[in-house]
């Protein structure tokens, strides 16, 4: 492990701005938290709610200060987005040097060479060595509306099939593409229609045991009984799940999943957006098993936490809409396009994605030593970076949200940010930021083994 240290210089970047370390001054959350908070409660509409309500003053590596002068160690990363930590060195430069230079002129109405370049990245990093094209966006959920956008002018076709357990976002197809009520969806209906959903590979939740082929024959059968394959579009599938619980689909699902699309003109379209940009321990997920989609969707990691949307596929596939019918206003903003190239050479000089892999590697071991101490953890699954617990009942499978709560809360208390998921609200997902230190990540691993065991 000594040597994936070795390889991994920059976890320099950003420690003289922000002191790594954990410090608590005040209880969480402190005076000055609180008092913004009735601001909050004031101002802000309740439906925007926050995890944690300490107020932000800084941030960076594996740390966040709040307003209090408390340090917290980041294991949110804030939902995946910061993987080369915030403010990192070199998205602030080129972000800096940007704004000062130009910060919008629409680019479907005079170009830019930032955005070009994303895109040229966006073709040399995602799966695949087929000519490539892209389109950028503003949020994640607009990435996955254009990617059906595209799958359905390439096909003709009209229907989209998604996954038990699936998040894809907010907007009004992408509730419909999600597969969890509250909150996402409660009362927001009518949603859009042709989005049919099947069942996912949910190795902790089968039956029976079952491998990745039979799992993805299962979700096949359906879709070819209940909508018929040559009416599908596409098929969207998050290769790990995010929101709903870091499920890890069984070996084997994907790339039957993939070959069935391409053998019935299909799209095969990976939501990588929260599972991206070396968070895994790849550039992206699908590499883990050679699964090359047609077409990908990225947000989240992709620009250090400036908003940053992508669609990128086959070239033919993109080229299908014409003229005019994708865009936005701010798509592909020459401040988040600068910021996005200073994350993917972070991601790339400072070898984030094996750093990734280390970091799942002490996760792994030391959940996994937890879970045989532990019965109310039932499953312990991630992949790098990208960790989670689920917790149960002892010796059931039956979700324990309260415990899930109960334990992100003690994290809380003792400054470390973990965020929960999944559909049952069970799951505590760790997703530091990727240049987070070994002597961090030890600390906040030994938060979570006392809150876990505090009960
Ligand atoms: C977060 C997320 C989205 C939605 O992204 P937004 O930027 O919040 O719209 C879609 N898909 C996945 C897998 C996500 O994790």
């Amino acid at each position: 492990m000594s040597d994936l240290r070795e390889s991994a210089p920059s976890l320099s970047l950003g420690d003289e701005a922000v002191p790594q370390r954990r410090q608590l001054v005040t209880e969480i959350p402190g005076p000055r938290s609180r008092a913004l908070h009735e601001r909050k409660k004031a101002a802000v509409a309740d439906g925007v709610g926050t995890t944690l309500p300490v107020y932000v003053e800084r941030a960076g590596g594996g740390v966040i200060v709040d307003v209090d002068g408390n340090s917290l160690i980041d294991f949110g990363s804030g939902i995946a987005v910061v993987n080369v930590g915030n403010a990192n060195p070199r998205v602030a430069a080129r972000v800096q040097a940007q704004v000062a230079q130009f910060t919008h002129t629409c680019f479907m109405v005079t170009p830019y060479d930032g955005y070009v370049e994303v895109c040229e990245a966006l073709a040399r990093l995602t799966p695949g060595d087929h000519a490539k094209k892209s389109a950028l966006f503003n949020s994640g959920a607009e990435a996955v509306e254009n990617a059906v956008k595209i799958a359905r002018v390439a096909t003709g076709r009209d229907a989209v099939v998604v996954f038990d357990h699936a998040y894809h976002g907010r907007t009004n197809l992408t509730m419909a593409m999600t597969a969890k009520s509250m909150p996402y969806k409660h009362g927001f209906g009518p949603f859009a229609g042709e989005v049919y959903r099947a069942p996912m590979s949910y190795p902790f939740r089968e039956a029976a045991p079952i491998t990745g082929e039979q799992a993805a024959q299962r979700a096949i059968s359906i879709i070819e009984k209940q909508v018929g394959a040559d009416e599908v579009a596409c098929v969207v599938i998050e290769p790990i799940q995010g929101e709903g619980g870091f499920v890890v689909p069984a070996k084997g699902f994907l790339p039957t999943l993939a070959a069935w699309c391409r053998e019935n003109g299909v799209v095969f379209v990976a939501d990588e957006i929260q599972t991206g940009f070396a968070r895994t321990g790849s550039m992206f997920a699908c590499d883990d098993e050679g699964v090359v989609p047609d077409l990908i969707t990225t947000a989240k990691g992709i620009a250090g936490g400036l908003p940053l949307a992508a669609v990128t596929g086959r070239a033919e596939l993109m080229d299908a809409v014409h003229v005019g019918g994708l865009g936005g206003t701010y798509g592909g903003n020459p401040v988040a396009c600068a910021a996005a190239l200073g994350a993917i050479e972070a991601i790339e000089s400072d070898h984030l994605a094996e750093r990734a892999q280390h970091i799942g590697e002490v996760m792994l071991e030391r959940l996994h030593t937890l879970a045989a101490e532990h019965p109310q953890i039932g499953d312990v699954r991630g992949r790098g970076a990208m960790v989670a617990i689920e917790l149960v009942t002892p010796g059931t499978t039956d979700p324990d949200p309260a415990e899930a709560g109960r334990i992100s809360a003690a994290c809380h208390q003792q400054g470390v940010v973990t965020l929960t998921c999944g559909t049952f609200g069970n799951v505590l997902r760790f997703l530091p930021p990727l240049v987070i230190s070994d002597e961090l990540l030890t600390e906040g691993l030994d938060v979570i083994a006392a809150a876990v065991a505090g009960r």
